[in-house]
């Protein structure tokens, strides 16, 4: 293109000087030859034609090369111009660009892309790229930029390029291709914008929509957000959950939402959220919905009103909702333990005292019995003292046992074995008109447990399941190992974790309301009239239960029945072969018995009891005493009867001590049960016999006998 123009403004200039040399030749010629008088002037102006001739064309040949000479000039002049606005364009423009040959090697960047990266433009002039774009990136780029030669387009624009002093810098590449005429491309422009700190935004955001995520998933929290001005309620999946509901299944309505709140919580619900909306204050209410499984759980919902940036007018609701059921039946339980902490505690001092002034009466009126002739006017009514005597020292047993100050002699019980040996004992006392099922159960484990204590747990459920069937109906006695881990826990926040011997009743009688369920442990409970329930069968279950680390349930709904389950701790041993108990009469003797009792007329009552069937008797008020005693007539003691709990000096020490020093001496325990927490659950080792207060004065002399015997030691 350029070549052809300067040709042709160079054949202008030589067609102008030709023309003009011929004319001029053509015409002076003529001019000189008749106007030249002689040939001498003929010459001359030949001479003065061509000197002319010469003048003339350098004039003309001047001027038209100055002409394109001054053009040229102009031209340039205005590319320079043209050159320099690009330039200072280019060099100021605050968006970085780069062109690259179609190898990818930097032809060209601008100060913004030298900004952006932090390079010299002398450095990076005829780098590769990928030199500036960090590691890991760097395939995909060997991979996209060819695609981009042969398409002129980019899938994805994004770029993570490294500036020099190492901190990644995002951008988002806009580019073109430039072709030669033959169609090969000769270079890329490319603008790169950059987008560092909408990426970390971006990332901020999907971080913290992440951790809200978290948040909700791990506190099994639910969502809600209620639309003021349609009406509209939206919940989440979880929320919907939360309220026994599929998503699909809620209508999105405020009715539908107070709908499947317990009808006793909506008013309460209700007035919370008006107080929150009018003092635009944060919502906050613990209520029930109906779970999915039809029975009630505690929700805890809170949420805020938000306001119209304008009006100030509340328009929406937002909030989380989170299943507390867990939670508030720990806190029932722990009401529920507490409460009957107290009532033990309360049951157990009245027992203590009504305990020793018992074994008082009823050893005196036994004794005034014997000594009466059958015939004597007195004989019946000592009798009858005699007889309510024993049923209040029952009532007491009872009562120690809820307090759990009973002392208990456990063993190593196969549940199936106890309650097999029991079977025929209920049968006896349910009667005719109750069917009673049960099936041992294969290799259940064993428990750590009191024999006749268990016996009297079963008894008690039996007893309260034929009472709930006075028209006849089915017992179903069951046991079974169980597990309680922490996924059962989730449903049954009762459970502790551990292996277990489960034993239950179910009855198919009528019943219980759920104020009745409330209170059943609790000592004096009864629904049964006065002659016919004490109200003292479950409180004892449960203080004997609650002594033996274990766990007491029930299931319950008016006219369906009831199943009521106690769960022992598992023990690895097998149960020791038990032996039939042993029976021995009472008969007195003739050794030296040393009597060691706190209370004054427990002893004295044990004292005479001993030597009226012959003995000789020792009395010491305490453990201290008593040592004293044995110091001086150790030797001669056969055998010493000592009161398990005493403020000086325990039973159980003065055993300790005496037992080296006088290897023959023989030991007999007497329990009681402690007002003192620490001793609440002492347990006797297996090897020491004990009889139980308040014990009749033949067990007394029983109890002695055996042990001077040597029976009872095995
Ligand atoms: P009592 O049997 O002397 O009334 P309990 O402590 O054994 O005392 O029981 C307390 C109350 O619990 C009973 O009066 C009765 O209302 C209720 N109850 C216990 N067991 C059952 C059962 N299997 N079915 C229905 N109600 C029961
Ligand atoms: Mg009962």
């Amino acid at each position: 293109m350029m070549r052809g123009a300067a040709l042709r403004t160079s054949l202008r200039i030589a067609g102008i000087y030709a023309l003009m040399s011929v004319t001029w030749i053509m015409l002076s010629d003529r001019l000189v030859e008749s106007i030249a008088p002689t040939a001498v002037a003929l010459a001359w102006l030949q001479s003065v034609k061509g000197l002319a001739f010469v003048l003339l064309t350098a004039v003309v040949i001047g001027l038209l090369v100055y002409r394109q000479a001054a053009r040229a000039e102009a031209a340039r002049e205005r590319l320079r111009e043209r050159e320099a606005y690009f330039r200072n364009l280019f060099e100021s423009a605050p968006t970085a660009y780069q062109s690259l040959d179609a190898d990818g090697r930097i032809l060209d960047v601008n100060p913004a892309w030298c900004d952006l990266l932090g390079h010299e433009r002398e450095a990076v002039m005829g780098q590769p790229l990928s030199r500036f774009v960090v590691a890991d990136q760097r395939s995909e780029l060997a991979e996209r930029f060819p695609e981009f030669l042969a398409t002129g387009a980019m899938d994805d624009p994004e770029l993570q390029l490294r500036h020099r002093d190492g901190h990644p810098v995002t951008v988002s590449v806009d580019g073109r291709l430039q072709r030669d005429a033959a169609g090969r491309v000769v270079r890329t422009h490319c603008v790169l914008h950059d987008i560092t700190r909408r990426k970390q935004m971006e990332d901020q955001l999907r971080d913290q929509g992440e951790r809200l995520f978290l948040a909700l998933e791990g506190a099994r929290l639910g969502t809600f957000d209620w639309d003021l001005r349609t009406g509209e309620i939206v919940w989440d999946r979880r929320h919907a959950e939360l309220f026994g509901v599929r998503l699909e299944e809620f209508d999105g309505t405020y009715a539908g939402f107070l709908r499947r709140i317990h009808p006793d919580d909506r008013s309460l619900v209700e007035a919370r959220i008006e107080i929150a909306r009018a003092g635009r204050s944060l919502f906050q209410a613990e209520f029930r919905v109906r779970g999915a499984d039809g029975g009630w759980r505690w929700i805890a919902g809170t949420g805020r009103f938000m306001s119209d940036a304008g009006t100030g007018e509340p328009i929406r609701m937002g909030g989380v909702a989170q299943d507390i059921s867990e939670r508030k039946n720990l806190e029932a339980q722990l009401l529920q333990a507490q409460k009957m902490e107290a009532v033990g505690q309360l049951a157990g001092g009245v027992a203590h005292d009504f305990n020793n002034l018992l074994q008082v009466i009823n050893g005196y009126a036994e004794m005034a019995l014997e000594g009466l002739d059958a015939h004597h006017p007195a004989h019946a009514s000592v009798g009858e003292v005699v007889g309510a005597g024993t049923r209040a020292a029952r009532l007491v047993a009872q009562l120690l046992a809820f307090s759990r100050r009973q002392v208990i002699v456990p063993e190593d019980l196969d549940l199936d074995e106890v309650v097999g040996r029991a079977l025929d004992l209920v049968r006896r006392s349910l009667g005719e008109h109750i069917r009673v099922q049960w099936s041992p159960q294969h290799r259940l484990g064993n428990v750590r447990a009191d024999r006749g204590q268990m016996e009297q747990v079963l008894m008690n459920l039996c007893l309260n399941a034929r009472d709930a069937m006075p028209g006849g109906g089915d017992l179903v006695l069951r046991t079974e190992n169980v597990v309680f881990d922490a996924e059962y826990r989730r449903h049954h926040a009762w459970a502790r974790p551990g292996r277990y011997v489960g034993l239950s009743v179910t009855d198919t009688g009528t019943g219980m309301p759920p104020e009745v369920l409330e209170r059943i442990w609790e000592p004096f409970f009864t629904t049964k009239e006065p002659d016919k329930g004490t109200g003292l069968g479950l409180s004892t279950v449960y203080g004997i239960i609650r002594q033996h680390e274990g766990l007491v349930h029930v299931d319950s709904e008016p006219g369906r029945g009831t199943t009521l389950a106690v769960y022992l701790p598992q023990v690895e041993r097998s149960a020791a072969a038990v032996a039939a108990p042993v029976q021995t009469t009472a008969h007195g003797g003739e050794e030296t018995i040393l009597v060691v009792e706190d209370n004054d007329s427990v002893r004295d009552l044990m004292r005479t009891v001993l030597e009226r069937a012959g003995y000789r008797v020792l009395a010491a008020s305490g453990g201290r005493e008593a040592l004293d005693l044995l110091e001086v007539h150790g030797e001669q003691v056969d055998l010493a009867i000592l009161d398990v709990v005493m403020p000086d000096l325990g039973g159980r020490e003065v055993h300790d001590r005496a037992r080296d020093r006088w290897p023959d001496l023989r030991f007999l325990f007497a329990s009681g049960y402690s007002l003192d927490g620490v001793h609440t659950d002492f347990v006797l080792a297996e090897e020491f016999a004990l009889i139980q207060k308040p014990f009749a004065a033949a067990d007394l002399l029983a109890a002695v006998r055996g042990q001077l015997d040597g029976v009872g030691e095995a």
